[in-house]
């Protein structure tokens, strides 16, 4: 019998258990399992929905200044449980503390842009658009919407859906990553003590089967999903069969261009927290760096080693850690292989980050950095997003080929080039077919009051997460026409089709 603290769902306002089967959150630091999660069945699943739509009626007409209060409380809330928020979020997932105050800042940043949903809910009026005709569109909310969250950031990716959902007037159900679900379930506790009725927001844990119900019940209207390609792909292909509107953002594979005029120390500072933070485990983290030139190459790899060498690995509760550990023992197992097999395809091993050993933790799932020289197109290495602290360095001879490589690759998530030429820089983010760019910048994740989304197989839907965006993937255009005939008046019959000439 597991003593195991034992977390179950978030139903209608109240903790609620639900599903015979459940599996276990590990502490990736140690190696060791410290909770017990209920696998929400399709009953349960159920029972979040039923919930969410019986809240829906009145959250709809509820004001939007209103509903945008609470965000604003939720906000405040945020920011007063940071501590306990983020020792949750280090504890499941391994990043380093001030890695995950600068995921919980991103994601309250978020709740701070949907407090401004009013004025995006603001519809468009014309008046006179025939002889005392007046006409206006208005954003309706869609009813019960859903989301489906990864591990990598298990406060923000949320807060990048439902605070804009609920804002505009839905409801929601929540499923979040089964690998770190505390810190997310702690951020839906704090959004009903900010004001949120029961049954706006709901909590499901769970795996495959409570995400099926999710995308095939057919009280969901719209599903938003952030995740690994495969995955994303299947969502979106069964949220559409099932005729929900859907946004499916899948993996990534980012490359950084330094270009030989680039201001290498700064390239490779730039570089350092793009590829190792938060152990390679982000969607925008850059884990190849295409270098122009062979003595651009040098360079850069030259000054990798050495701050390489500096980096400290340990766990992220310790002061001082720069990278914490993989978030599971499969998870390691398998990025520690991408590494053997870049090793079997001929790409040059610089750094060998596996045999990194951090005393009193030799349970934990650490890999340290790995830098591999001579990376190829051909190679799986290459080609797979590996998502851990292993970098590969692209030699090319000019910028066009450079940008052919990332045209080419199946990723359009993010990318940046690193240069001290305006024509470049410019010719680079006009024509590059990638969805969020940089220059001189490596991690180009957009502002709150901006829309995030890759290109190609980065994600599968027509509108981006949160930003403007997300106001109208949540939301309906209702177009009203409007004509008040004097009494008195009478009108004759029109079986032309009514036009303005
Ligand atoms: P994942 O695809 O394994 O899981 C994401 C969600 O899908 C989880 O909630 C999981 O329970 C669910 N899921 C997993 N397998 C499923 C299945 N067979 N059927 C239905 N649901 C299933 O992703 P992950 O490992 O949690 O997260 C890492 C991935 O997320 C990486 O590929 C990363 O690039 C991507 N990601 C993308 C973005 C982005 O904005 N594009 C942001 C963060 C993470």
């Amino acid at each position: 019998m597991s003593t195991l603290p034992t977390i179950g769902h978030l139903i209608g306002g109240q903790l609620t258990q639900g599903g015979s089967r459940s599996t276990e959150v590990f502490n990736p630091a140690t190696g060791k399992a410290e909770k017990k999660l209920l696998l929400a069945d399709k009953l349960t699943v159920e029972q979040a929905i039923a919930n969410a739509q019986a809240a829906f009626p009145e959250w709809r007409n509820t004001p939007p200044l209103k509903r945008a209060r609470v965000m604003s409380k939720l906000k405040v809330l945020l920011e007063e449980h940071a501590d306990a928020l983020c020792a949750l979020v280090t504890a499941e997932h391994g990043k380093v503390l001030p890695d995950a105050m600068g995921e919980l800042q991103r994601g309250i940043e978020n709740v701070e842009y949907a407090s401004y949903a009013p004025e995006l809910l603001k519809g468009e009026h014309s008046k006179n658009v025939g002889p005392a005709i007046d006409s206006w569109s208005e954003f309706q909310a869609l009813g019960v919407t859903a989301g489906i969250t990864p591990f990598n950031f298990p406060i923000m990716v949320p807060l990048w859906m439902w605070p804009m959902a609920v804002a505009c007037g839905n409801t929601f159900v929540l499923k979040p990553s089964e690998r770190d679900p505390s810190s997310t379930m702690l951020v839906a506790q704090l959004a009903l003590e900010a004001g949120l009725p029961p049954g706006v927001l709901n909590v499901v844990n769970g795996d495959k089967e409570a995400v099926d119900t999710l995308l095939t019940d057919p009280r969901v209207k719209a599903i938003s999903f952030v995740g690994s390609t495969p995955i994303a792909e299947y969502i979106y292909a069964t949220g559409c069969a099932h005729g929900k509107r859907v946004q499916a953002l899948g993996g990534a594979k980012n490359h950084a261009v330094v270009m030989p005029d680039a201001d290498v120390p700064n390239a490779v500072n730039a570089l350092m927290g793009a590829a190792y933070g938060s152990c390679g485990e982000r969607c925008m983290a850059i884990p190849l760096v295409v270098a122009v030139g062979d003595a651009t190459a040098d360079a850069v790899i030259a000054g990798l080693k050495v701050e390489i060498a500096k980096m400290k690995v340990g766990p992220g509760t310790t002061a001082g850690m720069d990278m914490g550990p993989l978030v599971t023992k499969a998870h390691f197992e398998k990025v520690k292989g991408y590494v053997d097999q870049g090793v079997a395809e001929g790409a040059t091993l610089v750094v060998d980050g596996r045999g990194v050993q951090v005393p009193g933790h030799e349970q934990g799932y650490f890999l340290g950095p790995c830098l591999f020289d001579n990376v190829k197109p051909g190679m799986v290495t290459y080609q797979e997003e590996i998502f851990g602290p292993v970098l590969g360095v692209v030699r090319v001879e000019t910028l066009q080929e450079a940008m052919d490589l990332i045209d080419a690759h199946e990723y359009g998530n993010g990318t940046c080039i690193f240069t001290r030429d305006g024509e470049a820089a410019r010719y680079f983010t006009d024509n590059i077919l990638v969805g969020m760019v940089g220059v001189n910048v490596p991690l180009p994740v957009p502002v709150a009051y901006h829309s995030f989304g890759g290109w190609k197989r980065s994600l599968f839907g027509d509108l981006h997460a949160y930003g403007p965006d997300a106001a109208r993937f949540y939301t309906k255009r209702k177009t009203i026409t409007q004509r008040w005939p004097s009494a008195g008046v009478r009108e004759g019959t029109m079986f032309s089709f009514p036009s303005s000439k």
